[in-house]
């Protein structure tokens, strides 16, 4: 059977991550179509999901708007696996304040029980490269790629940490759900898109 996988186009780095799924899925050999989604009808028609780094105040406005975050969160509540990367990741969480300005009531999906700080590490200029283990999924090196980054502060019962760069955690999963604070979609590296794919794949069939 076939699965589809979509990336959120609303903002964000889209294109990146179109090229590096499409590369995962050809490298596992799976059956599976690749497409960008922006609308309530194109996400209804996903099996996963990634919803890519950018800025978050822009994707929750704009995808509020549009109609898709009531769908995004009612896929995501029933099973469907979701890859949040940095915005993407806190387009996912139930709380995100920022580090300098605090509360800023952005619409959030708030379906993975995990604190944020947005901007955690810092400015763009602060951007920054570091090497990432994640093993209990088994990647146990990965170049992490870090822009304006926010870090998880604090994390649900549920929620299962995968990674953490000096003492700040920047990889988390609760069943299908995964958030990374870092952009594995800027690194020529897809086994964590692969991971994603194996999980749509494993879910599907
Ligand atoms: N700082 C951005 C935000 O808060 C995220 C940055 C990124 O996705 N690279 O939305």
């Amino acid at each position: 059977m076939s699965v589809t996988i979509g990336v959120l186009s609303i903002q964000g780095d889209v294109k990146e991550n179109l090229l590096s799924v499409q590369t995962a899925v050809e490298q596992l050999g799976i059956n599976a179509s690749v497409c960008s989604v922006k609308t309530p009808e194109e996400i209804s028609r996903v099996d996963g999901l990634i919803i890519p780094g950018g800025e978050s105040t822009t994707i929750g406005q704009l995808s509020l708007v549009n109609g898709s975050l009531k769908i995004l969160k009612e896929k995501i509540e029933n099973g469907m696996p979701v890859l949040g990367i940095c915005a993407g990741m806190i387009m996912l969480s139930n709380t995100a304040d920022d580090r300098v300005v605090g509360k800023t009531d952005q619409p959030l999906l708030d379906v993975l029980d995990v604190k944020l700080e947005r901007n955690s590490f810092g400015r763009q200029r602060e951007s920054f490269e570091a090497n990432i283990s994640m093993n209990s999924i088994d990647i146990p090196n990965f170049n992490g790629v870090f822009i304006r980054a926010p870090s998880v502060s604090d994390v649900g019962s549920d929620v299962e940490v995968l990674s953490k760069v000096n003492e700040k955690i920047v990889a988390v999963k609760k069943g299908n759900i995964i958030g990374t604070s870092f952009h594995p979609e800027l690194t020529q590296d897809v086994s964590l898109h692969k991971y994603f794919v194996n999980l749509v794949s494993n879910q599907s069939n």
